[in-house]
This record gives structure tokens, C-alpha cells and sequence, in this order.
């Protein structure tokens, strides 16, 4: 039995910061029976630390009330502990009572706001611990980027990159890791790989973080690389490795290399497929056409695939026309998710695609009737620190006009270019020209068009969207790209795609 409470203190910290929640428990479980317990609040506050950190607030709870005294880093763990599980107000109502906050307590919290999606707050607490003298440490500096990566503000994360070059910080390889991945999330996928390629000594996070990258941009061969440089320095794998690298192959059509990895994963590196690797190599099957393949792969699977396959797999059959396992993969989703719209609009894509407009029309008297709200496609561009928000047929900008102006211009000069409109991607039963109308103003168009008018030419264009590229847009920012000579990125919800002043896209159009 381990009595020493530095080295009982020290284990806790890996159980914590492994996420290995079960070993965590079981040894809180040995000490609660062994002689010389209750424990000192130096290990309780490890212990605390850990469950707060696994986002297990009830152990965390009970813990919290059986100890005797109660310091800075006990509050401190509870902040961690409550905005792990989305209770950010309880956090905060600790963090605004607690007097003499230390650096550690103002970081938990800027890392709550930060992985709650809120990132304005996040900046909001930094700034005020800065006013109040407090000095950031690597930590704070982590969650400050990762919530630029999150809510992808190049702009800010760019700042905080340089604020950290100025410290030691920039040699920390966890800093060195939220940096790769707040660049790539953010478009830059230069500034990332250089990142990359100057850390000093990658841990199993940089490379996590470089594999993932590369995955959502589409570089499947050089993810797969990349992984096996990190297994050739020998930095273990784990299952956030094989998540990506399977992304990566998916989106590259690597299907083969991508199910020999699957099928080593647990033999050779030890690591056991989970729910998400399955998922992955359904969505990889399905991208590939292999429909009848991915369907024999459910068929196989230890439990039912999550609601990533199901939609993969329906936007799948939505590409190959394959209407059967469609409304299978359509009403697996409809159980998992009922307020998913998106499942509703796939499927009615695919019978618009199958002509059977009655069809259609059921499934958005279906939408229609049980009140749920499809979500609108938005687009975003990031243009002098401000995000400029745009949704289809959008005119609540202020250069609307020029805006318009411009679209008119880049339709007349693609349409000479070759460009002809794939009304097909359109679920309405229409006139043709008022498909093209539609097409034409898709929100990343107009994102598109502000940024070309308003953005100097030698920064690349990057608009993020929150569905999926449509065929027809990805088809005229080819030509956009390329009359207009610049790098136009566009990030959808799955991935990246450059499109280059040549006229192609880095997907290769496999996507
Ligand atoms: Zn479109
Ligand atoms: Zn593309």
C-alpha cells in the first residue's frame, strides 16, 4: 500500500490528467479502507482535482463535503469541476467569492468560459486578471488559444501567439500543441506544420494535434506520415491518433490503407476500437460508394453505430443515390437525434435526387408539422478582427450593395470561364432560374464576394460555414479562386477545402 502522500499526490495527477477515471477511483477506494485515512487536504485536493477534471462532479461533490478544511485549490477544482459538467454559473458564482484568486483559480475559469464555447467571457476574466496584476502561466495561455481555435479568431489567437513567443512559454509542449491546432482550425495550415516542425520535443499531444490537422485539411498522405514518424520516435498512439488518422484517410479515399489500420490498431499499438473508429471507418466506406460494404461493417459492429455514422452514411447514399439504406440510416438517426432537421432535409434531398417530389413534400409537411427549425446555413469571414455573420440571400450588411454588385460580376466572369449552375443541388421544386437565384446567393458566395471587395490581396480568404459545402458552390469558388488569383479556404463542417489560383481544390473534389 502507497502511504506517501507525494507520491499518492503525484499518481492521482496522472490518473487526472490521463482521463484514467477507473485506476483514479480504485485507489480512492484502497485508501478509503486503509489505515492512517482520512487523508491530508493535500491529497484530498488531488483527488478532487482529478474527479473535477474527468467531469465527474458527483464523486467530486462528495468528496468536497467530507473534507475538513477547504483551501484555494479545493474552490479552485470546484470551479473546474462544476464547468466541466456545464454548470458555468455555479463556477462562477465560487470564482466571484473566492478572495485572493491566484493564477491557477482566474485560469480555471478563463478555461470554463473557453470550453463552454464562450470565449468573449474567457477574454473578458483575462483581461481583468491582467488589470489585477495577475501573471499567466502556460495554462492560461492554453485556454486562451484553444478558445481562439474553438471559436476560430485567427486574429486573437494570432495576438496570443505572440504574446507567448515573448515568454518560455512557446517552449512548453502543450502550448506548442494548442498552437498547431488553433492554426489549423483557424485555415492556416502553414503557420501550423511550421509550428510543428520547431517544437523541440513533440509529446503524444503535438502529434495528435499535427495528425489532426492535416486530417481536416484533407492531407491524408501526409497525416498518415506523420503518424508514422510519431510511431518511429516511439510516442505511443492512442485512440485520439486513430480518430484522426482515420478521418485523414476518409477524406483522402485512402480506404485501404485506412481499414489496414483499423484492423491493427488494437494488435499492433494496444489501443482498443471505440465507438468513433467504427464510426470512421463507416464514414470512409460510405464516402468511397462502398455502400454495401459499410452496410455489412454495421452489421459487424460490437453496438450500434453512433449518430456520426448514421449521418455519414446518409450523406453517402445521398451522393450515390442509394435511396434503400438512406431511409434505414435516415430513421436510425431520426431515433437518436428527433431534433435533428438536417436528417429530415438529407432525406429529401435524396428523393428530390430520385424525382419523387411527393416524397419531398411528406418529409417537410413531416418537418413542418413537428415544429422543428432547419438550421440555416451560415457563413462567416473574419475580416479587419471583426467576424462578418452571412446567411443565404443575406442583404443586412452594410456594403450589401458593392456586395451584390460584386456576386453579379463574379457570375457573368465564371459563367465565361466555364462555370454552368448544377440546379440539382437544389431541393425545390422550382423554375430553373429560380434555382439559380438560390444557388447564386448561398451564404459562403456572399461571404465570398465581402471578402474579395474588402480584404487586402495578399491575405487568403478564409470563410467558415456550418453545413456542408454544396456541390454547386464549391464548383464556382473553383473559378472564383482562379479569376480572381487568389487562395480562397473554405471550412465546412467537416473539413477544409483550398481552393487554389489554378482552379482546383486541395480535396481533388474526393469529399
Ligand atoms: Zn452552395
Ligand atoms: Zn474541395
Amino acid at each position: 500500500m502507497l502511504k506517501e502522500p507525494t507520491i499518492l499526490a503525484l499518481l492521482i495527477q496522472t490518473y487526472g490528467r490521463s482521463g484514467k477515471l477507473q485506476k483514479g477511483k480504485q485507489l480512492h477506494a484502497r485508501l478509503l479502507t486503509s489505515a492512517g485515512w482520512p487523508a491530508t487536504t493535500f491529497v484530498a485536493n488531488h483527488l478532487l482535482s482529478m474527479y473535477s477534471k474527468c467531469g465527474d462532479l458527483p464523486h467530486a461533490l462528495s468528496l468536497f463535503d467530507v473534507m475538513p478544511h477547504r483551501n484555494l485549490i479545493t474552490w479552485t477544482a470546484m470551479i473546474t469541476g462544476y464547468s466541466k459538467c456545464d454548470s458555468l454559473a455555479a463556477a462562477r458564482m465560487i470564482f466571484d467569492e473566492l478572495s485572493d484568486k491566484d493564477e491557477v483559480s482566474w485560469t480555471a475559469m478563463i478555461d470554463g468560459y473557453a470550453k463552454n464555447g464562450d470565449f468573449e467571457n474567457s477574454l473578458v476574466v483575462f483581461r481583468d486578471a491582467i488589470q489585477r496584476g495577475i501573471r499567466p502561466n502556460e495554462f492560461t495561455f492554453s485556454s486562451l488559444i484553444k478558445g481562439c481555435a474553438g471559436g476560430t479568431v485567427l486574429e486573437q489567437g494570432i495576438q496570443f501567439h505572440s504574446q507567448v513567443i515573448k515568454t518560455s512559454f512557446i517552449l512548453d509542449a502543450f502550448v506548442c500543441a494548442v498552437l498547431v491546432d488553433m492554426y489549423g482550425k483557424c485555415g492556416l495550415i502553414s503557420s501550423s506544420t511550421q509550428i510543428f516542425e520547431e517544437t523541440q520535443s513533440p509529446t503524444n499531444i503535438t502529434w495528435n494535434s499535427i495528425v489532426g490537422v492535416l486530417a481536416q485539411h484533407g492531407c491524408g498522405q501526409k497525416a498518415v506520415e506523420a503518424f508514422h514518424q510519431m510511431v518511429g520516435r516511439h510516442v505511443e498512439p492512442n485512440h485520439v491518433t486513430f480518430v484522426s488518422l482515420l478521418v485523414a484517410c476518409s477524406h483522402s479515399g485512402l480506404v485501404k490503407q485506412g481499414l489496414q489500420f483499423f484492423n491493427s490498431m488494437q494488435e499492433k499499438f494496444g489501443v482498443e476500437p471505440r465507438d468513433e473508429h467504427y464510426s470512421c471507418v463507416i464514414d470512409m466506406l460510405g464516402r468511397a460508394g462502398r455502400l454495401g460494404e459499410a452496410e455489412e461493417f454495421i452489421g459487424r459492429m460490437p453496438a450500434e453505430p453512433n449518430a456520426f455514422a448514421w449521418c455519414s452514411l446518409l450523406g453517402a447514399c445521398r451522393t450515390h443515390g442509394h435511396k434503400a439504406l438512406g431511409e434505414l440510416a435516415a430513421e436510425k438517426l431520426m431515433e437518436i437525434e428527433p431534433e435533428n432537421t438536417g436528417t429530415h432535409v438529407l432525406l429529401s434531398t435524396i428523393y428530390a435526387g430520385a424525382r419523387q417530389w411527393e416524397d419531398v413534400k411528406a418529409v417537410r409537411r413531416l418537418i413542418r408539422d413537428s415544429g422543428m427549425k432547419k438550421l440555416p446555413g451560415m457563413s462567416w469571414v473574419e475580416v479587419e478582427k471583426k467576424t462578418h455573420v452571412f446567411a443565404a440571400d443575406d442583404c443586412s450588411h452594410p456594403r450589401k450593395d458593392e456586395i451584390y454588385e460584386k456576386m453579379e460580376e463574379l457570375w457573368a466572369r465564371i459563367g465565361e470561364a466555364g462555370y454552368v449552375p448544377y440546379t440539382g443541388a437544389v431541393v425545390s421544386n422550382v423554375e430553373e432560374r429560380e434555382k439559380e437565384r438560390i444557388l447564386k446567393h448561398h451564404s459562403e458566395r456572399i461571404a465570398v464576394a465581402f471578402a474579395l471587395i474588402s480584404s487586402p490581396v495578399e491575405k487568403p480568404i478564409i470563410v467558415m460555414k456550418n453545413l456542408r459545402v454544396c456541390v454547386d458552390c464549391h464548383a464556382a469558388i473553383k473559378l472564383i479562386a482562379k479569376i480572381e488569383k487568389r487562395t480562397i479556404i473554405v471550412r465546412d463542417n467537416a473539413r477544409f477545402h483550398h481552393f487554389l489560383d489554378a482552379g482546383e481544390c486541395s480535396c481533388g473534389d474526393y469529399w
